[in-house]
């Protein structure tokens, strides 16, 4: 039997790409987030990779066409196996692609996966998060209750916060995220097959809600 075939939405912060990674985990899924698709073409040289990385170098957007074919790709080396999608669609223009590329496989899209998350809550989340200056992992201000919240417990280092994650930058990013991903998920209701999730709760909570809308 093939596989499912997902998809899934969400803000940048709400953790759907940790998400992703678990409900692949738990139904023998592939994983295919878009980014690391990307990074792996890139960095093997492959036609696309080379294509791509031209656009990424310019640092302009890599053009929907060359994503699509990447995608193509993956899915023919999948064949049977089931995946979950993350990171793509991103507009309404890239859905109608994607959902034209799988006709003509003759595939269709079996469950779209939202996770919606309050944006004051995401603007709370993003802005907490601090990474150590001097090695790698993040931490989130947010959720810790210790005293030392400048240092970085590893090596000492001091904790900052990334340009990425000032509350502006943020704000903007949801505010792209918002007019794009709309049509999207208005999209994907229309057709059926969209089940939105709360983002609330802990990581565990919300892969079994997840998978409670696969079961
Ligand atoms: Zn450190």
């Amino acid at each position: 039997m093939a596989g499912m075939h997902l998809i899934i939405l969400g803000p940048p912060g709400s953790g759907k790409g940790t998400q992703a990674a678990r409900v692949s985990a738990e139904l023998g899924l592939e994983h295919l987030s878009t980014g690391d698709v990307l990074r792996e073409a890139v960095s093997s040289r492959t036609p696309l990779g080379v294509e791509a990385e031209m656009y990424m170098k310019q640092g302009a957007l890599v053009p929907d066409e060359v994503i699509l074919g990447l995608i193509r790709e993956e899915l023919d080396r999948l064949g049977e196996t089931g995946w979950i999608l993350d990171g793509f669609p991103r507009t309404l223009a890239q859905a109608e692609s994607l959902t034209a590329q799988l006709e003509e496989r003759g595939e269709t899209i079996d469950k779209v996966l939202l996770i919606d998350v309050d944006s004051e809550e995401i603007v709370r989340r993003l802005t907490s998060r601090r990474i150590s200056s001097s090695c790698n992992p993040i931490y989130n201000l947010a959720t810790m209750s210790g005293e030392e919240l400048d240092t970085c417990e590893k090596c000492g280092g001091k904790l900052v916060k990334r340009p990425d994650d000032e509350e502006e930058t943020v704000r903007r990013r949801l505010e792209v995220y918002e007019e794009q991903t709309a049509p999207v998920i208005d999209f994907y209701r229309k057709r059926g097959g969209l089940a939105a999730v709360r983002g609330a709760g802990s990581i565990d909570e919300i892969t079994a809600e997840l998978l409670r809308h696969l079961a």
